[in-house]
C-alpha cells in the first residue's frame, strides 16, 4: 500500500493545478505530481514570458512612433540580456505562488517523473500514490520536423532560452506560435522570416483576419515567405544557418532557426497501457464530454487530451468543472468546447471567438447568414505617416432572422483586450440589434463593433 488519496493529479500545469486546488476546496484530499517547474507550459515556456516579450515588442513600436507624438527620444536600445533576466525573474516568482497557493491548499506535492502502475496507481521516485480518481493533465511539447539538420533550430522552449538576441532569424510554421514569435522577434530588432509551406498563416482563422494579418506584415515585417517546406537545415562555413526549401529555395545567413510546426501530447513513458488506457495515434489521450478516459476513475484535461482549443483557460475550465462535478455535487457539470474566444498576440494583435464566416455557412448553411464588416484606421495613427499605418479589421457573422451574432472576429490595437466581453454576449445569444442598442464609448476602435452597417 502507498499514499492514498481522494484525487492523484499528473501535471502541475494550467490544468492540473486548477483542479486540484479546485478539488481541495472542495475537501477532498488531493496530491499532485510535477517533475519539472510548477505552472507547467504556461508559467514557464508560454503565455507567460510570451506575453512579456510581447510588451517588450509593442513598446519597442510605442517607442519608434513617439517622434509621431512630437517626442525627441534617443540611445531607446533594447538590452536582451537585461530583458531575460527580468522576465525569468518574474517567472520565479510565479514558480513561488503556485507552490505557496497548493501548500495553501492543503494540497501534497510529490516532485519528480509519475508512472502509471495501475489504473490509479501512480508511482514517483519510488513511492507509490493511490488515487480514488486520478487525472492525467501531462500536457505537451513542441514537435519537430524530421528533416536533416532539424538540430541545428530550437523550438519554443528554446526561443525563451536565448542567451543573444539573433541577427537574422527564420520562424518555421503557420500557427499561433511562429505567427507571435516571428512578431516578438522582428518587432524587438531581429530581421526575421516566417516561412510557411501553404499560402499564409493561421489557416482556419477567419479570411478577413488573415488578409489583415497579411497587410500589416507588409507593413513592417516580419518578411513573409509562402510555400516553403523545410527539407534541410544546413550550417554553413561562417557558423550562420541556411534553411532548405524541398523546392531547393535556400534563406540564408541566418543566426536562428525557430521549429513551430505545433505541438505533440506529452505522454510517452508516462505508462498509459499500464492504466489501461489506449492512447490515439498521436499519443492524444482519448476523453468523452466529462474528460473522463474508458477506464472508470481516470480522467483527462488539457493539451495531452488534443482538444481543439489547446489553451491554458479552457484546461483550466475543463479541469475546474470535473472537480465540482467529482467532489461539488455538481452533476453534469462540463465544459462545452465552442464558442471559446482567442487571442494572437501578433503585431497587433487579433481576437476571435465564435465561427468564422466559412465554419458559419457550413453549418448553416451561405444563404442564413448576414456579415457586418469594418476596416479603418485606429486614431493613434492619425498623426503617423501613411506608410506605418496598419488597419484595423472586424467582422461579426450572424445568422437567422434574428441575426443573432455567432462569430467576432477583430484585427488591430486593442483586440487583445476587446474580446473578452463580446465573448460574454456571443456566449448569451446576443443578436446584431442588441448590439446596436449598445451606446457606443468614442473614440475608441471598439465602437466600430456597436456601430456597424
Ligand atoms: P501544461 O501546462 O503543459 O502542464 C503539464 C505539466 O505536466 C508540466 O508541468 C509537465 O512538466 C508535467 N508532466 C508531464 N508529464 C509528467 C510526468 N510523467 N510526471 C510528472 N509531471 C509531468 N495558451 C493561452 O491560453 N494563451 C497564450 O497566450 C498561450 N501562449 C502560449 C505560448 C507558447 C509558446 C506555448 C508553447 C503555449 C502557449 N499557450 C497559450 C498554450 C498553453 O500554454 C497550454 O494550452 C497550457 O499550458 C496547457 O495546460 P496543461 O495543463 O494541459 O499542460
Ligand atoms: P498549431 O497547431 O497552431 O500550428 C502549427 C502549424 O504549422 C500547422 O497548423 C501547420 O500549418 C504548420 N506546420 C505543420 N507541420 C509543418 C511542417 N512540417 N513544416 C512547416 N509547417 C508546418 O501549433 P502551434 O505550435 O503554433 O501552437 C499550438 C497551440 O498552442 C495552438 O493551437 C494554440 O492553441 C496554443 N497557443 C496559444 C497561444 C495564444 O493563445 N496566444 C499562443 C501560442 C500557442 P499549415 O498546415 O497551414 O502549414
Amino acid at each position: 500500500m502507498g499514499d492514498e488519496f481522494d484525487l492523484v493529479v499528473v501535471g502541475a500545469g494550467s490544468g492540473g493545478i486548477a483542479t486540484a486546488r479546485r478539488a481541495a476546496a472542495h475537501g477532498a484530499q488531493v496530491a499532485v505530481v510535477e517533475r519539472h517547474r510548477l505552472g507547467g507550459t504556461c508559467v514557464n515556456v508560454g503565455c507567460v514570458p510570451k506575453k512579456v516579450m510581447w510588451y517588450a515588442s509593442e513598446t519597442a513600436a510605442t517607442l519608434e512612433r513617439a517622434g509621431d507624438y512630437g517626442f525627441t527620444l534617443e540611445g531607446a536600445g533594447l538590452d536582451w540580456h537585461r530583458l531575460r533576466s527580468a522576465r525569468d525573474a518574474y517567472v520565479e516568482r510565479l514558480n513561488g505562488v503556485y507552490a505557496s497557493n497548493l501548500e495553501r491548499s492543503g494540497i501534497a506535492l510529490y516532485r519528480g517523473e509519475a508512472q502509471l502502475r495501475g489504473p490509479r496507481t501512480v508511482e514517483v521516485d519510488g513511492r507509490r500514490l493511490q488515487g480514488r480518481h486520478l487525472l492525467l493533465a501531462p500536457g505537451g511539447r513542441p514537435s519537430w520536423p524530421q528533416i536533416p539538420g532539424a538540430e541545428h533550430g530550437i523550438d519554443s522552449d528554446g526561443f525563451f532560452a536565448l542567451d543573444e538576441q539573433p541577427r537574422r532569424a527564420a520562424v518555421v510554421g503557420a500557427g499561433y506560435i511562429a505567427v507571435e514569435i516571428a512578431s516578438l522577434f522582428q518587432h524587438l530588432g531581429t530581421e526575421t522570416t516566417l516561412a510557411v509551406r501553404r499560402d499564409g498563416p493561421l489557416r482556419g482563422f477567419d479570411p478577413l483576419l488573415r488578409e489583415a494579418l497579411g497587410e500589416a506584415l507588409a507593413v513592417d515585417g516580419p518578411e513573409l515567405v509562402t510555400g516553403l517546406t523545410p527539407a534541410a537545415c544546413e550550417r554553413q562555413g561562417d557558423g550562420t544557418l541556411a534553411l532548405v526549401g524541398e523546392d531547393g529555395r535556400r534563406l540564408e545567413g541566418l543566426d536562428t532557426v525557430v521549429w513551430a510546426i505545433g505541438r505533440e501530447p506529452a505522454t510517452a513513458g508516462l505508462g498509459l497501457e499500464a492504466a489501461g488506457i489506449a492512447p490515439r495515434s498521436d499519443g492524444a489521450i482519448p476523453v468523452d464530454a466529462y474528460q473522463e478516459t474508458a477506464v472508470p476513475g481516470v480522467y483527462a484535461v488539457g493539451d495531452a487530451t488534443g482538444n481543439d482549443f489547446p489553451l491554458t483557460p479552457v484546461a483550466i475550465a475543463a479541469g475546474r468543472r470535473l472537480a465540482d462535478r467529482l467532489f461539488g455535487g455538481a452533476e453534469g457539470r462540463h465544459l462545452a468546447y465552442r464558442d471559446i474566444p482567442t487571442v494572437v498576440f501578433s503585431h497587433p494583435p487579433m481576437g476571435t471567438v465564435g465561427l468564422s464566416e466559412p465554419e458559419a455557412a457550413a453549418e448553416y448553411g451561405a444563404e442564413a447568414l448576414r456579415c457586418y464588416t469594418a476596416r479603418f484606421i485606429p486614431m493613434n495613427y492619425a498623426l503617423a505617416p501613411q506608410a506605418v499605418k496598419k488597419r484595423t479589421a472586424m467582422k461579426l457573422v450572424t445568422v437567422g432572422e434574428r441575426e443573432q451574432v455567432v462569430g467576432v472576429h477583430i484585427f488591430g490595437e486593442g483586440a487583445d483586450e476587446m474580446l473578452q466581453g463580446f465573448a460574454v454576449a456571443v456566449r448569451m445569444g446576443a443578436t446584431k440589434a442588441d448590439l446596436d442598442e449598445t451606446v457606443a464609448i468614442h473614440p475608441t476602435s471598439a465602437e466600430e463593433l456597436v456601430t456597424m452597417r
